[in-house]
């Protein structure tokens, strides 16, 4: 059986920099309930528009609003935080692959791009996490009905 091909190194580095956080409805309703705010409290707060969608803020120190030395909201988090490093790009092209293991300390460099592939798959369908038919899903979500390169 294959080594895990990723496991969080909590470095922190994909909770940094403007932008890229984008909600789906469910991820800004569990956001909202995770923080005991009314949903037009909570949009009002912490999000605005981005690319045509809802992305959160960054705070002063150019990280997620939600970034205290980790997570903030970890049980709360949106689809895209839970789904990383398994985003669509990463599963499609070994090149974004191999960019993202400099990026991410997480991502296991002895383990190949098609156990990758097979776990992320996986781990996206258990977790619910494709975006499939939610029209407002960021796109960094994978399209689990798109066939895969090679099929
Ligand atoms: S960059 Fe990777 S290892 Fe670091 S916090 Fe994000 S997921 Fe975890
Ligand atoms: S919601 Fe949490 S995991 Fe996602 S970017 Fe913000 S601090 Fe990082």
């Amino acid at each position: 059986m294959a080594d895990e091909a990723f496991a969080c190194r909590m470095c922190g580095h994909c909770c940094q920099g403007q932008g890229g956080i984008l909600l789906t409805d469910k991820d800004q309703t569990r956001l909202a309930a995770h923080l005991n705010l009314g949903l037009e409290e909570f949009l009002t707060r912490y999000t605005e528009p981005q690319d045509g969608k809802i992305g959160l803020v960054c705070g002063p120190d150019g990280c997620c609003v939600f970034f205290k030395e980790g997570c903030g909201v970890h049980p709360g988090r949106p689809d895209v935080c839970r789904a990383w490093p398994f985003f669509h790009g990463n599963l499609v092209d070994e090149t974004s692959w191999k960019l993202i293991q400099d990026y991410c300390p997480g991502v296991n460099p002895e383990v190949s791009f098609v156990d990758f592939v097979r776990q992320g798959r996986r781990y996206l369908k258990d977790n619910g996490l494709c975006r499939d038919d939610r029209g407002n899903a960021p796109n960094a979500l994978l399209d689990s009905k798109k066939p895969e390169k090679g099929s």
